[in-house]
């Protein structure tokens, strides 16, 4: 099932995602909570005439550096023994259709598709037998990195953490076997990555357990999970998309800071 997060006339909703032609989507509206017991209501709205929100809103998002061995190499950094892991605040997360801010301390803005988990329910230390039952379903983001506020700063908080940053959607999808899914970022209709979530270093499997030894998660928190060869630089009017096969296309413009 495909799970989206969206506004209409100024009330906030969940639904289901019915339909396979792109103009023709429609909304199911979810009464409940998705990651709980929830009905679909029968109530349905076109998808065209919504606003599609972050298909979560995340307690935090925990995400993972040089999980692919060729994203690594092309910046010159080794894989890392131990995974790195950093946090986007939530104040980086948008949806889908919403602006990337260029921020005003970069000159080198970037793109990195990436698959992102989503959690489903409250757990900790968690087995890796287990996995898969703390795992909501997965969307796709793009964790949006100020290059060189990146290679300046030791903590890359700012680089990784800005607001609009965290681009997750469109939806949630909560059928799909993540294990080996094509993953692709166009910047203005032209491909810049492309790679294979086969290709990951260390599994969703390794990336749970790794992170829930040290904490929390809690449902809607959300894992990116690296991101594959081919970043480069986003300019102000370029529109950037990450798809990721069997879950959906998250697309974002970039604009000038106002
Ligand atoms: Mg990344």
């Amino acid at each position: 099932m495909r799970i989206a997060r969206f506004s209409i006339d100024g009330n906030v909703a969940f639904g289901a995602v019915e339909g396979d032609s792109p103009d023709s989507l429609v909304l199911d509206i979810i009464k409940g909570i998705p990651y709980a017991d929830f009905e679909l209501s029968g109530t349905k709205v076109p998808l065209k005439k919504v606003r599609l929100l972050p298909p979560v809103l995340p307690n935090k998002v925990v995400a993972i550096g040089r999980n692919y061995a060729e994203h690594a190499a092309e910046l010159g950094n080794e894989v890392p023994d131990v995974p790195i892991t950093f946090f986007k605040p939530t104040t980086s997360v948008i949806g889908s259709g919403d602006a990337i801010e260029y921020p005003s301390f970069s000159d080198d803005l970037h793109h990195e598709a990436e698959l992102a988990v989503v959690i489903g329910r409250m757990c900790r230390e968690v087995p890796r037998e287990r996995v898969k039952d703390v795992i909501f379903g997965y969307t796709c983001a793009n964790d949006v990195t100020a290059r060189d506020v990146q290679q300046r700063e030791k903590q890359w908080a700012r680089a990784k953490g800005f607001d609009t940053s965290c681009p997750l959607g469109p939806w949630v999808e909560t059928d799909v076997d993540p294990g080996n899914l094509a993953i692709q970022a166009t910047v203005n209709g032209e491909q810049r990555q492309l790679g294979r979530t086969s290709d990951m270093i260390r599994s969703i499997e390794d990336l749970v357990v790794h992170i829930t030894e040290a904490m929390t998660l809690l449902p809607g928190d959300v894992i990116l999970t690296g991101t594959p060869a081919g970043v480069g630089p986003l300019h102000v009017g370029d529109e950037v998309a990450v798809t990721i096969e069997g879950i959906g296309t998250l697309t974002n413009k970039v604009i000038k800071r106002g």
